[in-house]
């Protein structure tokens, strides 16, 4: 390293080697995830402060904006103020001032007595006392000097690396570095998308003379950020459409008409659209990868398995797979009631097959003699060997993620149908699905009862009560669904177990109750079911379990207890099981709770029945979270877009990714090279981007 270390500075050096860190603080970094000096650049603040030299708390004017440091005194939380406010004295060496955040409740265990804090805000006159209300403020180590201007950004930090460490490292080699940081596009293009030069960004968004170079430096970071995420996308995509081969799979109309006669009704209008978005899939020797959205019930079953009979019209064999035994024999019964009597070979693979009996049914797959397998998701994992495998269809119910592709890798890859009753908001499956076609079921088959669906307190459960016994007098059935089988350690949730015996014993002693939940074996699950389905169980106390796909029209209410505690799709697709008769429905939502975002979720549930106007406001309420993590993808998280606020940036970045994949596909040209190069960088590891390189 030379003195200034600014020579011999690179991109990719380990942030070690960087004036001002060494192996201690590189490890410190390592927390951060911050290996490298691009990760440095990357490292975003969490926050800026444009704020005046600190002053003394015995200088303080009412009306001034000011900053100020100094220990904590003393702190409290008066939660029984309207509006409550979290309240601290700071001391300087000059007096003590009164400082309050409004629900400030979070505040409790980060402002703690002891700790030396700059705040920054006006000054207030109230009560004959200065204070401040709502300041800005950032929490500083013993040690650290405050600097005469305290503005800049404050960075997320660790216990052994404070955010003013790591600014005077950042700011320290940032000249430097953002030197070197190439450019992705040309003039006329940041022009035209109104985008300042990437190397300024990195220098506004770490050291900023004022708000505008911020929101500046942001857009521009934002949007390399999605575009890059968009291409990798486009670029998966397109490598799946030209280096991979399917089986074509054409549909006649005499396929068409037979295929129809197997349903004895009419197909919906959405499922015709769908089913000839499919087909024209499935006719090219591209495979085909398309999501299947709709509600539970919508008839997504019904569609998949015209597509399985188009293939099997073609002499090819088709995999349909759910996430859990049950399910797939659900599937198989479904499908032996619609193809009675016809020449379609099929079988049903469960873990319980074994030995001899395994043989006699992997044999005539192998042959190619059988044309439709059922099973889990584990099929395609286990020695099964397919003769010509062209379809997989996956039922996901609730769940999804991208799939592994098949991993039957021949000379052709199937084509993959993925269905899911999770709606996934169109915002959403842009992003982690931007490699996908998306179909979507909006409408269910006529014929089918509405559900009422109604939001109480646990204190009217005795009326609910009396009501649910007049249904089950008329013979209808009921479920009870809990978020626990068993009691938490204090009690404070109702529990299934717990519950099974009160509805029994002291609720509904008159009418044969059920428990069912996921620690129950295969069987004694099975032979539930079996009763409840029968009628001969009148309710079935449970856990989410009954999520997955049971099919019982004569259940026509449901009872959720603790139902904030419950994901807003959840609760939707528990509701989706009280849909299937013609008859009326009822969805009570018992929870009680004072949390304004759980209450106007359960609020929503009550209003609204369209899962998708569901799962945009469940979005909006309370983030993307598990849906956008890495796992669902695949590809890195973002790190300063959000794609629910920089929605049009994403429009935008999609739009561009897509086309330039479209113009050049492996980025070979010269002017692509250091898109291509940070690709390779931020994804090669998590896509199958390493023969771009
Ligand atoms: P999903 O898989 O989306 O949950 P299914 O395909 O299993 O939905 O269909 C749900 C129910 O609706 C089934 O009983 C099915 O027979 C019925 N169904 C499907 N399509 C139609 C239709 N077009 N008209 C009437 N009933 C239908
Ligand atoms: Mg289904």
């Amino acid at each position: 390293m030379t003195d200034n270390g600014l020579n011999s500075i690179t991109l990719d050096m380990p942030v070690q080697f960087l004036k001002g860190v060494g192996p201690a603080r590189a490890q410190s970094f390592e927390k951060l995830e911050v290996k490298t000096a691009s990760d440095l650049l990357e490292h975003y603040p969490r926050d800026w402060f444009f704020a005046p030299p600190p002053v003394k708390i015995e200088q303080l004017k009412p009306n001034h904006t000011v900053t100020l440091a100094g220990f904590v005194e003393s702190t409290d939380w008066q939660a029984w103020r309207r509006p409550p406010y979290f309240e601290a004295y700071v001391n300087d060496d000059t007096g003590l001032c009164r400082i309050i955040w409004f629900n400030g409740r979070y505040l409790q265990d980060k402002i703690t007595p002891g700790v030396k804090i700059v705040v920054w805000g006006k000054v207030a006159l109230y009560k004959h006392q200065l204070q401040l209300s709502n300041p800005k403020f950032m929490i500083v180590e013993d040690d650290e000097l405050i600097p005469d201007n305290f503005s800049g950004p404050v960075y997320p930090a660790t216990a052994n690396l404070s955010t003013g460490q790591i600014k005077k490292i950042v700011h320290e080699s940032l000249d430097g570095l953002t030197e070197l940081m190439p450019e992705f596009y040309d003039a006329a293009f940041l022009k035209k998308s109104n985008l300042i030069e990437r190397k300024k960004a990195f220098h506004w968004i770490h050291k900023p003379l004022d708000q505008q170079q911020i929101d500046k430096a942001k857009r521009r970071l934002k949007y390399d950020e999605l575009f890059l995420m968009q291409t990798a996308l486009a670029i998966r995509r397109y490598k799946v459409r030209h280096f991979e081969k399917a089986q074509p799979l054409t549909r006649t109309d005499q396929i068409d008409s037979r295929i129809r006669k197997r349903f004895p009704f009419l197909l919906t209008e959405d499922q015709d659209k769908v089913i000839d978005e499919i087909s024209v899939d499935l006719a090219k020797d591209i495979p085909m990868n398309r999501l299947l959205q709709g509600d539970v019930g919508s008839g997504k079953t019904v569609v998949a398995l015209y597509a399985a009979l188009v293939a099997v019209a073609n002499k090819k064999q088709v995999a349909i797979m759910a996430p859990t035994e049950i399910l797939a024999a659900q599937h198989f019964t479904n499908i032996e009631r619609y193809l009675k009597n016809s020449s379609v070979n099929r079988c049903l693979i469960t873990g319980g097959l074994n030995g001899e009996k395994r043989k006699e049914v992997l044999e005539p797959i192998k042959t190619g003699q059988t044309n439709i397998i059922v099973g889990t998701v584990a099929l395609l994992q286990q020695d099964i060997q397919f003769a010509d495998l062209a379809l997989v269809i996956i039922d996901e119910q609730h769940k999804f993620g991208v799939h592994q592709r098949a991993s039957l890798r021949k000379d052709t890859t199937p084509h993959c149908l993925v269905m899911t009753a999770t709606p996934i908001p169109r915002t959403l499956a842009m992003t982690v699905f931007g490699d996908l076609d998306i179909s979507i079921i909006r409408h269910s088959p006529p014929g089918r009862g509405e559900v009422q669906t109604r939001y109480i307190h646990p204190k009217d459960l005795p009326k609910a009560y009396e009501f649910i016994r007049e249904r089950l007098k008329a013979k209808k059935q009921a479920f009870f669904v809990y978020p626990r089988i068993v009691d938490s350690e204090n009690g404070d949730v109702k529990a299934a177990i717990a519950e099974y015996k009160n509805l029994s014993k002291n609720i509904f002693p008159e009418f044969s109750i059920g428990l069912l939940h996921g620690q129950m074996s295969g069987s004694d699950k099975q032979k539930i079911m079996d009763e409840f389905r029968k009628g001969k169980i009148h309710c079935l106390v449970s856990t989410v379990l009954i999520e997955v796909g049971i099919d019982i029209p004569n259940a026509t209410i449901m009872v959720i207890e603790e139902a904030d505690m419950f994901g807003l799709a959840q609760l939707h697709q528990l509701r989706g099981r009280i849909a299937r008769s013609t008859s009326k429905s009822y969805c009570l939502l018992v929870a009680q709770t004072e949390n304004e975002t759980a209450n106007s979720r359960l609020e929503i549930m009550e209003r609204s029945n369209d899962g998708f106007e569901i799962a945009e406001h469940d979005l909006k309420l309370r983030g993307p979270g598990e849906l956008l993590s890495s796992r669902q993808h695949g590809l890195p998280d973002m790190k300063i877009a959000n794609i629910i606020d920089d929605m049009d940036l994403l429009k935008m970045a999609r739009k561009d990714a897509f086309e330039l994949v479209e113009k050049d596909p492996m980025l070979t040209s010269a002017n692509h090279k250091n898109i291509r190069a940070e690709l390779i960088r931020k994804f090669a590891g998590s896509l199958t981007l390493v023969d771009v390189a």
